[in-house]
């Protein structure tokens, strides 16, 4: 599951840094690819750091597998995707740039789908196809 940080509470323990590693299933909506869906969870590796104003710079790395036919020969195929991603959050709204969030409790949720949607390919090619 994707877990939630309480910046009140890592302030109370003096941890202003740290970091999560989990896994979670990836929304399906999020894919475009024809015949192509997720295999299994997503892996996530992410490090915190909450600076004197509360802000919170997040940054990590996704990882997950795609599996269905090759976008070109329909062959089956799986793709390994991974990809890094950085976030910061600040206190109240967001503003475009940022994410916001509310009585101290970040939501990462929103960040992974942003990380996942832009660590995605436009199509899945087999070993074959993706030799040309
Ligand atoms: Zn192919």
């Amino acid at each position: 599951m994707i877990p939630t940080l309480n910046v009140a509470q890592c302030r109370a323990r003096g941890m202003l840094a740290g970091a999560f590693d989990f896994e979670y299933p990836p929304e399906s909506d999020l894919l475009d690819i024809p015949f192509v869906s997720f295999k299994g969870p997503a892996k996530v590796h992410l490090e915190y750091a909450i600076a004197e104003d509360d802000t919170v710079e997040v940054e990590g790395e996704i990882s997950f597998v795609l599996e269905g036919a090759c976008s070109r020969c329909l062959e089956p195929t799986e793709n390994a995707v991974s990809d890094r991603f950085s976030g910061v959050f600040v206190r109240g709204e967001g503003d475009g740039e940022t994410y916001g969030y509310r009585n101290f409790v970040i939501d990462f949720g929103e960040l992974l789908r942003d990380a996942a949607l832009f660590a995605l390919p436009s199509r899945v090619l087999c070993e074959h196809c993706g030799e040309e």
